[in-house]
């Protein structure tokens, strides 16, 4: 906001130039930390996508899969909730008192998952 004196002299409320080119350099600095931080999150964007292809074709190959439910893991109760909470509720399902992989909701579990083993 301008002020005025007693005789009439307006003053510029702003700050001093060099206050002004600090700020200028600040907000220059946090537009590149935001630029790379939009990079970085391309980049996984694009290795989840990937990581999804690989994994989809993964669980249609793997000799575990029986019926769309992972037979290679028990998926402990307690990470139950945990998992479904990233991956979807139909991620998991109880089949004969034990918690599977719907592998239809886990793709990128297959993806990196080391007990991968093709059907013959
Ligand atoms: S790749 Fe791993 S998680 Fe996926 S069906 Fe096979 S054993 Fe299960």
């Amino acid at each position: 906001m301008s002020q005025t004196t007693s005789n009439q002299q307006l003053l510029a409320d702003v700050l001093p130039f060099s206050s002004l080119a600090e700020l200028r350099q600040k907000v220059d600095e946090m537009k590149q930390s935001v630029d790379s931080l939009g990079t970085v999150f391309q980049q996984v964007k694009a290795l989840m996508y990937i990581g999804g292809l690989i994994g989809r074709w993964k669980a249609m190959t793997c000799k575990s899969n029986l019926n769309g439910f992972c037979t290679g893991w028990r998926i402990p109760n307690e990470i139950v909730f945990d998992v479904k909470k990233n991956f979807g509720e139909n991620s998991i399902v109880e089949k004969d008192g034990t918690f599977r992989f719907n592998v239809a909701n886990t793709a990128l579990v297959c993806a990196i998952c080391p007990l991968y083993s093709p059907k013959s």
